[in-house]
């Protein structure tokens, strides 16, 4: 080890949570950090309900850079991208610019998903982070729109339809699965969702994709879908899945699959290096969501201050934020999917609350989704859960 500066390439939520808990440990050896945006801390999370609040972007910022750096004795160095790292050196590079470092993390987060779609393709935005939130807003704004389709209606497509449908605008969900969250849920479920999102001003357009888009007079678009309906719309939003960016990681010739593979101690397969967050696939399974990235960030802080701690994931359940049908879902494990069977209970086909459980063969609960007055059950269940993932 040498006396080169611990670094953290990305300062969202797994970088800062990981300088915060390191910096517990040790208060003075060098840490710095870099990031290809501005460096200000914010909740990934609120991007997808913050229309209704109608939220401007720099009420989102809980700390500026300056204040960060501050407050975690460090160097941020903002807008420069690592565009590579040489493992045996202990170096990475913004360009021509090479930094030493002692040992390197990668918290580079992930990128939203492209789909091939012929026309005006660029006409698709996406909100991955403050200042595409800043483009999105800006566009809804600049054209008067009153017209959102949405690609995809996966957890972060059903929370923008719902937050858009609250703040007025008339949404398009597209999504080439028969449900919403079906990657998520039993059919039931999903169904539930649709129909109470279909209460906002929503419609849906379910097993098929955009193939074509049109840019109208006016700034508006037109989609033609696969099945051959067409949507006249002014704003066209993504939300189609993310990609961990894992491309500095696989140039260097770390081992790289669905994320930047790691074991349970967040080591990546070269010396000294780690990953963390929605860059990482711990154990070959990438979780993006916060509450694994808080449990990697502090075993791995102890890890960097030298007391090798593997990470344990509790049960960890998420809330999705669809207020018109407020629900909580504790994933099953994508290994244990075919390992049980999804037990549903709703009392009736227009109750809005529903219970579903996925047992194991065993009998043990590997996972839940809860709907409606439901959620109330989420203390319970979690206590009972076992996640098959620690
Ligand atoms: C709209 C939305 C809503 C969500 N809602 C929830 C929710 O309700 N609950 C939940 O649990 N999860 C939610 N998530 C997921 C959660 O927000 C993410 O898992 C989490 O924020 C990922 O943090 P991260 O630090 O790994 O990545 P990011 O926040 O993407 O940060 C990556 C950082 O790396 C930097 N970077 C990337 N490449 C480089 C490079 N080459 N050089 C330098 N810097 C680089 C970036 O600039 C950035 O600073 C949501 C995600 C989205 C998009």
């Amino acid at each position: 080890m040498t006396d080169a500066p611990i670094t953290i390439i990305g300062t969202g939520l797994a970088g800062y949570t990981l300088a915060r808990e390191w910096r517990k440990l040790n208060a003075d050896a060098p840490l710095r950090l870099f990031t290809t945006d501005a460096g200000h801390f914010y909740s990934k999370p609120v991007l997808s309900n913050a229309f209704a609040q109608n939220k401007i972007p720099e009420q989102l910022v809980i700390s500026d850079v300056a204040v960060m750096a501050k407050q975690l004795n460090a160097e941020i160095i903002p807008h420069t991208e690592i565009t590579r790292i040489d493992p045996e050196s202990h170096h990475c590079y913004a360009g021509e610019v090479a930094y030493a470092y002692s040992q390197l993390v990668f918290a580079c987060g992930a990128t939203q998903r492209v789909i091939p779609i012929a026309g005006d393709a660029s006409a698709v935005m996406r909100v991955n982070d403050l200042d595409s939130y800043q483009a999105f807003r800006a566009r809804l704004t600049s054209c008067s729109a009153k017209r959102v389709t949405i690609l995809g209606a996966g957890l972060i497509g059903c929370e923008f339809a719902n937050d858009l449908a609250l703040a007025g605008y008339a949404v398009s969900v597209l999504d080439v699965a028969p449900y919403p969250l079906s990657r998520l849920m039993p059919v039931e479920a999903g169904q539930l969702m649709q129909r109470a999102l279909q209460t906002l001003p929503m419609t849906w357009h379910l097993q098929t994709h955009a193939q074509q888009i049109t840019a109208l007079e006016h700034g508006a678009y037109c989609v033609t879908l696969a099945n051959g309906e067409v949507l006249d719309t002014d704003v066209i939003l993504s939300a189609v899945g993310l990609q961990a960016n894992t491309q500095v990681a696989a140039a260097a010739g770390l081992t790289v699959n669905q994320g930047i593979m790691t074991d349970a101690y967040l080591r990546t397969s070269a010396a000294d290096i780690y990953a963390l967050g929605d860059c990482a696939a711990v154990q070959g399974v990438v979780l993006p969501y916060v509450m694994p990235l808080m449990q990697g960030a502090r075993a791995l802080a102890k890890t960097l201050h030298g007391q090798a701690t593997a990470v344990h994931y509790p049960a960890m359940p998420i809330a999705v934020k669809t207020p018109a049908c407020p629900t909580v879902i504790a994933p099953v494990p994508p290994s244990q999917a075919q390992s049980g069977t999804w037990q549903i209970t709703h009392d009736a086909p227009e109750s809005t609350t529903l219970k579903a459980l996925f047992h194991h063969q065993d009998g043990s609960l590997l996972g839940f989704v809860l709907m409606g007055k439901a959620v109330t059950e989420k203390q319970a269940l979690v206590a009972q859960l076992s996640s098959g993932l620690s």
